[in-house]
């Protein structure tokens, strides 16, 4: 099959939007630049993304607690984890000519306005803080978090005091972040608010290389999950300048996105106990780990770092496929089942005949108890059913005809046809095993 993929990111943005993926934000107003709205299929995406990371890092272990912290936290969190200050801005330069802003590190002439060839001016540290003000008085500054780490951190002893868990154990967390990037671009890879995945795992000092290395291995698999395992996928050693001077070893899981190349997916630190010390210093509380034998220490920490954005994109960008099928060229959305917002289509054969509509709507009852994201689809002919489902990634159509209702072929009775995304083959089965089938 001839693979098309000229332009692949902007056929994914216009696919997103055409099919209810993704909207840009506040688009009847003109948009609202680095924000883009999830519509009802990006939702699923999203979710599933999210449930299946929650299910493999929390449900299928015994040493992982989750949480949901605030968003809204103490202006001391930021002062204290450094992020009020240089440690969290990024060098901005603005043309003298016609006002566009730019980020510094990303330019290779600073002098000269890529837009409008004018003066670039002097480069300043713009902190990526969304500040805010909290109660009627005003008084009391806040930020939107710009990582969800921190609340992990501030309820470390929260955990141990209510929880006990046994060293090694882990905190994870998914929830909102913010950041005013300089200059939001590539779709849903730099935005100003964004969803994060994250996990503090507390080790003891001295093993931490050995969790290091298991954790690679989870991170690893997965990506695998998502479909990600293949060439598209590299890990890098962070190493020089672009290591936190806290972090003994980081490690970024980069994508190679369409259009754009190799870039972050997501990342892993060894933090030290860099975080814990921070907050131990500003707060004077003690956040140490208290042994059976009484012994105290204050843990290490291994950050596995993901974005639920750059993770949808490069699933999208992974599973976007074009070929030949039928009569001229088909997209279709090679995505895992357990990723697919829909994870099967009911349709009846034709949707004026009340026998066929009426067993049709059984089937689709029946498996909607069954999985929940089932689509009842019964718009156009099958063939343009079959091509619309392929392009929101369905890996299963189910058709109800009259074989089913036992008129042509009595031996057929009850069985349905089934038709598979990847390779266009149908398949009939009966109505008793369509739920085993699809599972
Ligand atoms: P970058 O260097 O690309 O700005 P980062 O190293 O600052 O990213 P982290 O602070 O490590 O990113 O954040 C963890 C994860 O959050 C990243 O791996 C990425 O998936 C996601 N993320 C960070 N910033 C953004 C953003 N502006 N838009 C979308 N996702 C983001």
């Amino acid at each position: 099959m001839a693979e098309k993929t000229d332009d692949k990111m902007e056929k994914i943005v216009a696919l997103c939007k055409r099919r209810g993926f993704v909207f840009q934000g506040s688009d009847i107003y003109g948009g609202l630049k680095g924000t883009w709205d999830f519509g009802p299929l990006g939702v699923a995406l999203n979710n599933n993304i999210k449930r299946e990371w929650w299910k493999m890092f929390v449900d299928a272990r015994e040493d992982m607690y989750g949480l949901d912290a605030a968003i809204l936290m103490n202006e001391k969190v930021w002062e204290a984890s450094g992020h009020t200050g240089a440690g969290f801005s990024d060098p901005v330069v603005v043309c003298t000519q016609c006002n566009a802003r730019f980020r510094a590190d990303h330019l290779t002439d600073i002098t000269t306005c890529p837009d409008c060839k004018g003066q670039l001016g002097e480069q300043k540290d713009f902190n990526l803080m969304f500040e805010t003000k909290v109660g009627a008085e005003g008084t009391q500054k806040s930020y939107l978090r710009p990582e969800t780490a921190q609340g992990i951190f501030v309820n470390f002893k929260n955990v141990l005091d209510s929880m006990s868990p046994k060293i090694p154990f882990g905190i994870a967390q998914i929830g909102k972040a913010f950041r005013n990037e300089i200059a939001p671009r590539e779709f849903l890879f730099r935005v100003r608010e964004f969803e994060q995945m994250e996990i503090e795992y507390f080790v003891k000092e001295e093993s931490w290389e050995a969790e290091y290395e298991k954790w690679l291995e989870e991170i690893r698999a997965w990506h695998k999950h998502l479909g990600l395992s293949g060439e598209n996928l590299r890990e890098v050693e962070v190493e020089g300048d672009g290591l936190a001077h806290y972090s003994k070893r980081t490690v970024d899981f980069e994508y190679n996105y369409p259009g754009k190349g190799f870039d972050e997916l997501s990342g892993f630190a060894y933090r030290s106990d860099h975080d814990l010390q921070n907050h131990i210093r500003a707060s004077g509380v003690s956040l140490e780990y208290i042994e059976a034998d009484g012994s105290r220490f204050v843990p290490h920490v291994l950050e596995p770092s993901f974005g639920v954005g750059r993770t949808f994109m490069a699933v999208l960008s992974e599973a976007y496929t074009e070929d030949d099928m039928g009569s001229g060229t088909r997209v279709y959305l090679k995505l895992p089942a357990h990723l697919a917002p829909y994870r099967v289509a009911i349709s009846p054969l034709l949707k004026n005949k009340p026998p066929l509509v009426e067993k049709a709507r059984e089937v689709f009852v029946a498996l909607k108890k069954e999985f929940g994201n089932v689509a009842w689809d019964d718009n156009g002919n099958v063939g343009k059913r079959y091509r619309r489902q392929d392009e929101i990634g369905t890996p299963y159509c189910v058709v109800i005809d009259f074989e089913t209702l036992g008129e042509e072929k009595p031996e057929h009775k009850d069985t349905v046809t089934v038709r598979n995304r990847d390779t266009g083959a149908q398949e009939r089965v009966h109505i008793k095993e369509l739920a085993t089938y699809i599972k």
